[in-house]
C-alpha cells in the first residue's frame, strides 16, 4: 500500500530515473504526485455512432478494426486503421506513427477519441492522430470482457483528465501512473481538518477528494470540472489554503502572548506630536494613526502594516509612531530598502524632528569603519533616539539601549522572507547580538526578560485584500486611502522616442516655469549588443548638447555613495533641473518640485515600477507630467502595461492588472517573496476560499472552543507544522 509520504519512485510505472524527472517538477511523493492535478478536462463520455458523427466534433467512438496498414507518402510514413460499426466505416490516420503498425488486428474492438475531420478530396469523414485503446478480440476475450473494459477503459467512454506533459511523460502516462498510485493508496487517509470546519464547508473526505478530481464521477459537471468548483477541487484547494491560514494565525496568538511594551499616549506625547506636523494630517492619517497608537498603547507587540500608495504621505506617520515611542523614553529604528531612501529619511527627520529635540543618527553600509562605530556607541549608550538606516542597520552588530519600535520602509523591496528575518533580526538587535551568535535557548530565555519591540512595516504596493491576508496574514492591516490635498492628477503620455525633440522642449518650460525634471534610463551603459540608451550616454548628450544651458545630475547605483548623495541633495534643493537617473530613484525619493518623469524605454519596465516611478512626482500643488517614451517594437503585454498607465492612476487598478499579467509568482517576485508555492490552489481564483480558510483558522485556534475537541486542534497543528516546513517551503512557525 502506498502512503502519501510514500517516495513516488515506489509507484508501479515510475522508478528511479523517472522519480528524477518527477522530483524536478516537485514531485517527491506519492501525495504530491496525487497533487498534480489535470488542468483540463474531456468529455469522451458517450460513444457515438459512426453514422451521426459530424465534422468539427470532438467524438468517441467505439468500433471493429477492419484493416490496418502503413503507407508512405513523400513527406512522412502514415498509418491507417478503418474502424467499422456495422456498414459504416471511419478512417484513422496517424503520421509518422511506424510504431503502430503490428498493434491491430481485424476484429478487434477499439475505442478512441478525437476531432472527427472531412477528408477534403473523398469527402469521407476521418480522425487524425485519435487517443486510442484495444478492448480485445471478442473471439479471444469474449463479449463481457470487451464490454467491461470498455467501462474500465481510462481513454474513452468518460470524461478524461488532461495533464500538462512534461519532457518524456505524456498526459497518457500521467492517467496511468497516477490511477495506479490511487488503485495503491492506504484506504485510511488521516483528516487533519476537524470535523466542525469539514461541516462549515461541506468537504468531502481526502480519499473521496483525490479520487474525484482525477477520475470524476459520471454525471459530473464539465463546467465546475474546468473551473476547479467540484467538490473535490474544493476540499484539496481548502485543504491547502486552511493550513497555510492556520500557521499565520498562530504566528498571530504567539505575537500577541509574547510581552510588548506598554506606551503611554499622554497629553505631552499628542502634544510633541502635534508641534512636529508641518501641515494638517488627511482624515486618513488621522485614522491610521489611531490604529497605530491603540497597538503601541498595548501590553504585547505591535505587528502592522502600513499600506498606502505612493505619495500617501506615509512617511510622517511613520514619524508621529517615532515620537510616542521616543517620549516614552524607548530608541526607533528606521530602515529603508537603498541608502537614497535613507539619506532622505534622515534629512527630512532633521527638518521635522531634530525641532524637538530629538537625537537623531544616520546608520548605512558605506560610512567609514570609524564613523559606524561612534554611531553604534550612541545607539547602545541610548544617546540616539531614532536611528535611520539601510537593513545593514540589522545585519551589522548594533546594539540598542532600549528598542522600543521599528519601521521598515518600502517593505515590499524586502521581500516577505526577508521581512521576517528582519523581524527576527528585530528582535536580535533588541538583546544586543546579531542572529547568529545566539544560540536558541538563550535567545529564547532573553525575548522573554526583554519585551518585544513593535514592529511598522509600510509598503505602497497596494495588494488586493485577500492576497494581503495570505501574504501578511500574520500582520494587521491599515490602509491610507486619501491622498493629501490640493495634488492634482498626474497626465501621463505614451510617445514613440522619435517625438523626443518635443519632449526635451517641455522639459525646458517646466524648467523654466521653476519646476525640475526626471529621466530614467533602464540601465547603466550601453553595450554593444543593446540600443537601449543608457543613463551615462544620455546623461552627456542631455547636460553637453540639449540642455547646455541647464544644469544636470547624473545618479545610479554604481556611483560612489558620496557623490550619490550630493547629487541627491543638490536635486532636492533645487540646484539641478534635470536629474538623469536609473531605477535608484523608483522608490520613496520625494522631491515636490519636480513635476515631470520622462522613462525612457517604458516599454521595458514592469507595471509596478512604472507606477513607483510615476509616484516621484505630483507630489506637490503644481500639475505634474508621466511622458512614456518607448524605443523599437512593443510587446503586446507591454503595450497593455503602458496603456494602464495613461489610464489610470490608482495603484490599487494597476496593481490587479499587474497581477492578471504576471500571476501571483512573478507578481511577488517568485518565492523568494515568500509567498507559499501552491500546488491545487490559486490565490486569484480562490479568494473566498482563502477567506473561508482565514476565518476558519482563526475559529480553530478560538479559546475557549465549544465546537472543536484539544485533541482535533492539537492533530491539525501537526499536520500544520509538517505542511509549513516540508510543503510550502516558508519559514517555520513555533
Ligand atoms: P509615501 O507614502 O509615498 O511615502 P510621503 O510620505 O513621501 O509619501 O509623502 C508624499 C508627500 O506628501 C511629501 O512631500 C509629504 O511631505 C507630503 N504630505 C504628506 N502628508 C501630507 C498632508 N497631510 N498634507 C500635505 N502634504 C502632505
Ligand atoms: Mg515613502
Amino acid at each position: 500500500m502506498l502512503e502519501l509520504s510514500t517516495p513516488v519512485q515506489y509507484v508501479k510505472g515510475v522508478g528511479p530515473r523517472i522519480a528524477e524527472i518527477l522530483n524536478g517538477k516537485g514531485i517527491h511523493t506519492v501525495g504530491e504526485l496525487l497533487l498534480y492535478l489535470p488542468f483540463r478536462y474531456e468529455d469522451r463520455l458517450n460513444p457515438r455512432g459512426i453514422a451521426e458523427l459530424r465534422p468539427g466534433e470532438m467524438a468517441t467512438v467505439i468500433g471493429e478494426v477492419r484493416n490496418s496498414g502503413l503507407f508512405r507518402t513523400r513527406r512522412m510514413p502514415i498509418f491507417q486503421v478503418t474502424i467499422g460499426q456495422g456498414r459504416a466505416k471511419l478512417r484513422c490516420l496517424w503520421f509518422n506513427a511506424t510504431y503502430l503498425q503490428d498493434k491491430f488486428k481485424p476484429g478487434q474492438m477499439i475505442a478512441l477519441y478525437g476531432k472527427v475531420e472531412e477528408d477534403p478530396r473523398s469527402r469521407e469523414l476521418q480522425i487524425m492522430q485519435p487517443q486510442i485503446e484495444i478492448l480485445g478480440d471478442p473471439d479471444e476475450v469474449g463479449e463481457d470482457a470487451i464490454e467491461k473494459k470498455a467501462t474500465e477503459s481510462l481513454e474513452v467512454g468518460r470524461i478524461v483528465p488532461i495533464y500538462e506533459a512534461t519532457g518524456r511523460l505524456t498526459s497518457r502516462w500521467f492517467r496511468k501512473v497516477i490511477r495506479t498510485a490511487l488503485d495503491n493508496l492506504t484506504p485510511d487517509l488521516p483528516d487533519a481538518i476537524p470535523a466542525a470546519v469539514r461541516a462549515h464547508l461541506g468537504l468531502i473526505s481526502p480519499r473521496a477528494a483525490l479520487w474525484n478530481v482525477h477520475w470524476p464521477e459520471p454525471g459530473e459537471s464539465l463546467n465546475d470540472l474546468q473551473s476547479s468548483r467540484t467538490a473535490a477541487h474544493i476540499r484539496l484547494i481548502f485543504d491547502e489554503l486552511f493550513f497555510v491560514e492556520l500557521g499565520l494565525e498562530l504566528k498571530r496568538r504567539q505575537q500577541k502572548a509574547q510581552t510588548g511594551i506598554a506606551f503611554r499616549l499622554d497629553d505631552r506625547a499628542r502634544a510633541a506630536i502635534k508641534k512636529i506636523l508641518p501641515f494638517h494630517p488627511t482624515a486618513a492619517q488621522k485614522k491610521v494613526l489611531k490604529e497605530i497608537a491603540a497597538d503601541m498603547e498595548k501590553p504585547y507587540p505591535m505587528r502592522r502594516l502600513l499600506q498606502g500608495d505612493v505619495g500617501s504621505g506615509k512617511t510622517i506617520v511613520s514619524f508621529e509612531a517615532a515620537i510616542i515611542a521616543i517620549e516614552n523614553g524607548c530608541q526607533v529604528a528606521l530602515m529603508a530598502p537603498t541608502e537614497i531612501l535613507a539619506q532622505q529619511h534622515y534629512f527630512s527627520a532633521r527638518r521635522i524632528l531634530e525641532t524637538a529635540g530629538y537625537r537623531i543618527v544616520l546608520l548605512t553600509g558605506s560610512l567609514e569603519a570609524d564613523r559606524k562605530r561612534e554611531i553604534r556607541r550612541h545607539i547602545a549608550q541610548g544617546n540616539a533616539q531614532l536611528v535611520i538606516g539601510t537593513h545593514a542597520l540589522l545585519e551589522e552588530k548594533v546594539e540598542f539601549a532600549k528598542l522600543g519600535l521599528v519601521i521598515v520602509d518600502e517593505q515590499h523591496r524586502f521581500g516577505v522572507m526577508q521581512r521576517l528575518k528582519l523581524m527576527k533580526k528585530g528582535d536580535d538587535a533588541h538583546v544586543g547580538t546579531a542572529a547568529s551568535a545566539v544560540p536558541e535557548r538563550s535567545k529564547a530565555a532573553a525575548t522573554t526578560l526583554v519585551p518585544e519591540p513593535d514592529v511598522l512595516v509600510m509598503t505602497a504596493t497596494p495588494i488586493p485584500r485577500t492576497l494581503a491576508l495570505t501574504l501578511y496574514g500574520d500582520l494587521d492591516l491599515s490602509v491610507l486611502d486619501e491622498l493629501p490635498p490640493g495634488r492634482t492628477p498626474i497626465v501621463t503620455k505614451c510617445v514613440p522616442d522619435d517625438q523626443s525633440p518635443k519632449v526635451w522642449d517641455f522639459v525646458r518650460k517646466q524648467a523654466e516655469a521653476g519646476h525640475q525634471t526626471y529621466v530614467v534610463y533602464p540601465v547603466i551603459s550601453e553595450n554593444e549588443e543593446s540600443e537601449l540608451k543608457a543613463a551615462v550616454k544620455m546623461y552627456r548628450e542631455l547636460s553637453g548638447k540639449i540642455f547646455a544651458d541647464l544644469k544636470v545630475g547624473l545618479l545610479h547605483g554604481r556611483l560612489d555613495p558620496d557623490l550619490k548623495d550630493q547629487v541627491m541633495r543638490m536635486f532636492q534643493k533645487g540646484e539641478l533641473q534635470i536629474l538623469v537617473a536609473t531605477t535608484v530613484i523608483e522608490v520613496g525619493v520625494d522631491v515636490p518640485n519636480a513635476t515631470v518623469m520622462v522613462i525612457e524605454h517604458a516599454e521595458r519596465f514592469g507595471l509596478a515600477q512604472l507606477h513607483q516611478l510615476r509616484g516621484r512626482i505630483g507630489r506637490g500643488a503644481a500639475k505634474s507630467y508621466c511622458v512614456l517614451m518607448t524605443g523599437g517594437k512593443v510587446t503586446e503585454d507591454g503595450q497593455r502595461r503602458l496603456d494602464a498607465m495613461v489610464r489610470t492612476n490608482d495603484g490599487f487598478q494597476i496593481a490587479e492588472l499587474d497581477l492578471e499579467l504576471r500571476g501571483p509568482g512573478e507578481f511577488f517576485g517568485t518565492r523568494q517573496a515568500g509567498l507559499p508555492s501552491f500546488r491545487v490552489a490559486n490565490i486569484i481564483r480562490d479568494q473566498e476560499l482563502l477567506e473561508a480558510a482565514k476565518r476558519e483558522a482563526a475559529a480553530v485556534l478560538a479559546e475557549p472552543n465549544s465546537e472543536i475537541a484539544p485533541e482535533e486542534v492539537s492533530r491539525a497543528l501537526v499536520q500544520m507544522r509538517a505542511r509549513w516546513r516540508h510543503t510550502y517551503g516558508l519559514v517555520e512557525v513555533g
